[in-house]
């Protein structure tokens, strides 16, 4: 027996009271569309009780989890992690955690590392078999590179500047000033581990010493103190101006584009009084072939508009601010999620999404998509770029209001 129909609501609601039976037996509405109906406003208050063992603060954290809006619908792999509930990996000069798709199973095409470097600490000379893409969060790092034409690149990079480094190109970074740095990177492909790269340490420590010097031309004794286990992170001493570093790796010549780019002072693509959305892809930012990001800003109130991305999924890495996402797929599926900084999202390729500022901050996060070239479909863009009588067929509205649509894929709404 179904406990929802209308008989069962309308005896229960004899007993319990009016309000019973205006929950049970309203018929899907607009904005309420399911059938059985789904959604607290649905449901007794008394269904809606949790008397069995909780995590209060844990339960404070996801309201739209705990009591999602009664416009989702269907399952949907978890969409949501977070570098807050990763465990770190702590040595002398800094830190990493990951979220990496062993811990985050629809996470396929992108992991991600977030890592601390103390002033001076080194994570040290490695390469690995992912192309590496970084933002830098907070302070400010010095990168090296070579690429296989002998090319070797050193930068600094700060707030908002990224770098790319092609898969197998080896690299190093080191924490700069009195702050140090923070940053997270971003590899294309879903398994790659930061515990899982090739280290200069490794290597020279696992090859017989009579090859080490035959190989870099040098006695046997120079090679005698080298580090016997890895070194991962450590702490060194601060480096030397830049321009004497640039200077000793200068013979092999220059790179045809840099590793680096400064993502956080580009002019906008999207901007308006609800917010901004920057862009650094391969047209841009030569170097990053299998990459392209775009830091998006939301007011407080605003909503980033329905849309999807065709050719990519997308990974988020949340930077401040609070939100909510709503993701929708085929089936139909739609589930919402509720996100803070340090937080990351992920959405498949050509899933719906929208995301509401639901903070009195700014929201601001960066996200993350394995193409060389960004890519959006606008929902409003398309329903206003197609014949109005069309429209107004599909969604049973007048053509009027369908050609006050708005027309010009303003990103974040209200323009
Ligand atoms: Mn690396
Ligand atoms: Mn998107």
């Amino acid at each position: 027996m179904d406990p929802f129909s209308r008989r069962n609501v309308l005896s229960l609601g004899a007993a319990a009271g009016a309000t019973v039976t205006a929950f049970g037996a309203r018929a899907a509405t607009f904005g309420n569309p399911d059938s059985p109906l789904e959604g607290a406003v649905n449901s007794n208050p008394k269904s809606l009780q949790e008397p069995g063992p909780k995590n209060p603060v844990l339960d404070s954290q996801f309201p739209d989890v705990g009591s999602p809006p009664q416009t989702d619908i269907g399952d949907m792999p978890q969409f949501w992690s977070s570098f807050n509930i990763m465990p770190k990996r702590i040595q002398a000069g800094g830190w990493a955690r990951q979220v990496t798709q062993a811990d985050f199973q629809i996470s396929d095409a992108i992991s991600g590392v977030n890592m601390r470097l103390a002033p001076g600490g080194i994570r040290e000379l490695h390469w690995h078999l992912a192309a590496e893409w970084a933002i830098v969060t907070n302070g400010s790092c010095r990168v090296t590179v070579l690429d296989p034409d002998g090319h070797a690149y050193v930068q600094d990079v700060g707030p908002g500047d990224l770098w790319f480094f092609p898969a197998g190109y080896p690299h190093s970074l080191q924490g700069l000033g009195k702050d140090g740095c923070e940053f997270v990177i971003a590899f294309d492909q879903g398994h790659q581990s930061e515990y899982n790269t090739l280290l200069v340490t490794d290597w020279i420590a696992h090859t017989p010493p009579d090859i080490l010097a035959e190989n870099f031309g040098v006695p046997v004794d120079a090679f005698k103190s080298i580090p016997l286990n890895d070194l991962w992170i450590f702490q060194g001493q601060e480096p030397g101006p830049l321009a004497q570093d640039q200077a000793s790796v200068a013979s092999g010549g220059i790179a045809p584009n840099p590793f680096t780019f400064g993502l956080g002072g580009v002019t906008p693509i999207m901007s308006n009084k609800s917010g901004a959305l920057r862009l650094a892809d391969s047209r841009t930012f030569k170097a990053s072939t299998t990459i392209a990001a775009a830091l998006e800003t939301i007011k407080p109130g605003a909503v980033r508009e329905m849309h999807w991305h065709p050719n990519a999924d997308e990974w988020q890495y949340w930077i401040k601010g609070e939100g909510r996402m709503t993701v929708f797929d085929a089936g139909p599926r739609s589930k919402t999620a509720d996100f803070k900084a340090g937080d990351v999202g992920y959405v498949k390729r050509s899933q719906g999404h929208f995301i509401k500022n639901t903070g009195t901050e700014d929201l601001q996060f960066v996200a993350v998509f394995k193409t060389p070239v960004y890519q959006e479909i606008s929902l409003s863009d398309w329903l206003s770029h197609t014949p109005p009588a069309l429209v107004a067929q599909h969604l049973n509205m007048s053509v009027s209001d369908v050609k006050r649509f708005i027309d010009s894929r303003p990103g974040i709404m209200p323009v």
